[in-house]
């Protein structure tokens, strides 16, 4: 079996410059995030928030930590005084609680619209047009310590390459038509993350700027 390390280079010596690598450590333990810190990794990715909270002060302090994972609000405040992103924002009752929480903070805090651009049903996120309700309403221009960067995909769980790459062209197709729409003027407007451990390259192809990628560095996951 190949080290962290080694499938962490594996995967950065494939993507291009600008691309970005989430390594998601989710139910992993501190060790083996360490590990992948010594590689040289800094940016990982959390899906639950009180995980996240407990790993975070045991690890270096120069870690991004993501969060990528389903976010309920009261659980906003573990994550809020260090997060770096929060890929997963599905609702405004969602942004209106990180913004309380980054005030209270002192600081603002960079956020992904999550997309459902997945044939199946259970996947999370909005449509084009909900987004569009949310980002041009007086509600949502109020909020003064969020700031939306871009958007965030997952894609079928599937063999089908070509089912894949039209969901991720239908996600960039999303983000061209937001930034036309409403944030010509914003030049952090500008990430993609989409892409994981089966469908990444497809991704990157089709313009991803960040891959969340777990069981391909970390191993597969064991869920108790
Ligand atoms: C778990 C998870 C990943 C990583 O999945 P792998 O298939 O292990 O690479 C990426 N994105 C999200 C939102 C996840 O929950």
């Amino acid at each position: 079996m190949s080290s962290i390390r080694e499938n962490i280079q594996e995967i950065v010596k494939t993507l291009p410059a600008g691309v970005h690598l989430i390594a998601v450590s989710k139910t992993k333990p501190v060790e083996y995030i360490r590990e992948a810190y010594e590689a040289g990794q800094r940016a990982f990715g959390e899906n639950r928030p009180q995980e996240l909270a407990s790993k975070y002060p045991q690890l270096p302090s120069d870690i991004e930590w993501h969060m990528i994972g389903q976010l309920q609000e009261k659980n906003v405040k573990y994550i809020a005084s260090f997060v770096k992103l929060i890929h997963s924002v599905d609702s405004l009752r969602l942004l209106q609680k990180i913004d309380r929480e980054a005030v209270k903070n002192d600081r603002v805090i960079d956020c992904l619209l999550e997309f459902h651009i997945a044939a199946e049903e259970s996947k999370s996120g909005l449509t084009l047009s909900e987004a569009c309700d949310i980002l041009g309403c007086d509600a949502f221009k109020a909020l003064t310590h969020v700031r939306i960067v871009g958007v965030m995909g997952i894609a079928t769980y599937t063999e089908d390459r070509d089912q894949i790459r039209k969901e991720f062209r239908e996600l960039y197709r999303i983000f061209e038509q937001l930034k036309a729409e409403f944030f010509k003027q914003q030049e952090s407007f500008k990430e993609l993350s989409m892409g994981m451990s089966g469908d990444y390259r497809i991704a990157v192809e089709e313009g991803s700027t960040m891959v969340r990628i777990g069981s391909s560095i970390f191993g597969a996951r064991v869920y108790k």
